[in-house]
């Protein structure tokens, strides 16, 4: 998507349509081999046996396999050396590890010994709350990470290579252009990318009637993208017909499902995943939510930290078995979910199964041109010593984005999110950023990371 260096991105931003679809190939190709190489080969087969497998077989062996971690993790790293105790060690005895710790820590949890798994990179997440969490993980752990996302999407008929329509928050379009297209075509994936920053009720038809041209058998993305465009299918009366929608990175809200399930003739299946590679939770054609248990050993927990019950709100915490460049054991995901008392589902594939994933329901903001736009931790990824951060919508087209950090760092953070906002909102948006001591509370007391005031609404 060659947006990698500014340099690229200027030239890439002044080429037509067709120019940045071929810049987008041509970056696709060149990254092939590091997002499926032999590691994406490898798991793909291992997980065509494993889905089928016992549910208790798989339990024991991520016990297992997140104990050994552990081990290494106490030889490795500074931080868990000093957390973990002497000796063996029960899997309770290894305290949950916050969003917090990963922040202050990230460096000292990395594994000292780099020689047992080959290339590493940095990925960053910014997390709802806007603050930024920077992970070392192999090149391995990623395309296993992407060999669980195909697997997932072949259960619903849509196996690697098929014609697919990507709605997921990739700044594709400049936020400065006002007719389409506001796509891109990977041709040598037959993807087609949607911008999720030019949703305004004008573009919408544009969109509609791309997505009918391109003809996809699987359509993912946030969902609400998805459900803005299922809306306009709907308005312009076009018949498309995908096998499978699925959705990601955001919650999955009811009225969503319901425009998709109208606008496209399918059930949208869940993906439930993160950037931190800790805990995987998909939905499969019965409508179940599945854990899988081979992807990380995953937990539910109560406000105790003991077992939840069925059908009770918990917390996800899970243990990234697949990145061994960096220790990431009892990770609180901030998510939360409710177990199933259900026990196996009639697919027959294994994992415990999920009632319901909660998540952190995300919040649009309505920007200068007014476009609706979701997901805007994105914001946030590149900003560096900010404790905290919101969006604070007072009117349609005018945000406020307040930082929590010390005077020093605020002018470098102001620039690094001025520069996001470039790519994803339009020019006509009012963007105020101000150093705050604290988060703006609505009256549930509660920070939402994107806050309306009452006249947005
Ligand atoms: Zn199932």
């Amino acid at each position: 998507m060659a947006y990698g260096s500014p340099v690229l991105r200027q030239i890439y931003d002044r080429l037509p349509g067709w120019g940045r679809s071929l810049m987008t190939t041509a970056y696709a190709v060149r990254t092939y081999g590091s997002r499926f190489g032999a590691g994406y080969e490898r798991w793909s087969k291992i997980l065509e046996k494993t889905q089928f497998e016992s549910t208790e077989a798989l339990r024991a062996r991520s016990l297992q396999e997140a104990l050994e971690l552990a081990h290494r993790a106490r030889s490795e790293s500074a931080f868990f050396a000093e957390r973990l105790p002497e000796g063996d060690f029960s899997w309770e005895e290894v305290p949950i590890l916050t969003k917090q710790d990963v922040r202050e820590h990230m460096q000292q949890m990395h594994a000292a010994d780099r020689s047992a798994f080959g290339r590493t990179v940095v990925r960053r997440t910014s997390g709802t709350t806007g603050t930024p969490l920077e992970l070392l993980q192999t090149v391995e752990a990623v395309q296993r990470e992407n060999a669980f996302a195909w697997q997932h999407r072949s259960w619903h008929g849509c196996p690697r290579g098929c014609r697919t329509a990507t709605l997921a928050g990739h700044p594709v379009v400049p936020t400065s252009q006002d007719r389409p297209p506001y796509w891109v075509h990977n041709r040598y994936e037959n993807q087609l990318i949607f911008s999720s920053y030019h949703m305004s009720p004008e573009a919408m038809p544009h969109y509609a009637r791309a997505l009918e041209r391109f003809t996809p058998d699987l359509i993912h993305g946030y969902p609400s993208s998805i459900a803005l465009v299922a809306q306009a299918v709907l308005d312009e009366g076009l018949a498309i017909r995908p096998k499978a929608v699925i959705t990601a990175s955001e919650t999955l809200l009811s009225h969503q499902r319901r425009l998709i399930r109208d606008a496209f003739g399918v059930e949208p299946a869940i993906w439930y995943g993160n950037t931190e590679l800790a805990g995987n939770i998909v939905e499969c054609p019965e409508g179940r939510l599945h854990v899988r248990e081979e992807h990380s050993l995953t937990e539910f927990l109560d406000e105790h930290g003991r077992p939840a019950a069925p059908g009770s709100e918990a917390r996800l915490v899970a243990t990234a078995l697949g990145n061994p460049a960096m220790f990431l054991l009892r990770y609180d995901t901030g998510d939360v979910v409710v177990p199933s008392a259900e026990e196996r589902c009639p697919c027959g594939r294994a994992g415990r199964l999920v009632e319901q994933v909660v998540g952190r329901v995300e919040d649009y903001i309505i920007d200068g041109a007014g476009r609706r736009i979701g997901r805007l931790d994105h914001l946030f990824k590149d900003v560096r010593d900010v404790r905290e951060a919101q969006i604070v919508q007072e009117t349609p087209g005018r945000i406020v984005v307040r930082l929590i950090c010390d005077r020093s760092a605020f002018g470098a953070a102001r620039q690094a999110v001025l520069r996001e906002v470039r790519m994803r909102l339009s020019p006509a948006t009012i963007v105020e950023i101000e150093r705050a001591s604290r988060l703006d509370r609505g009256p549930s007391g509660k920070a939402a990371f994107v806050r309306q005031m009452s006249a947005a609404r």
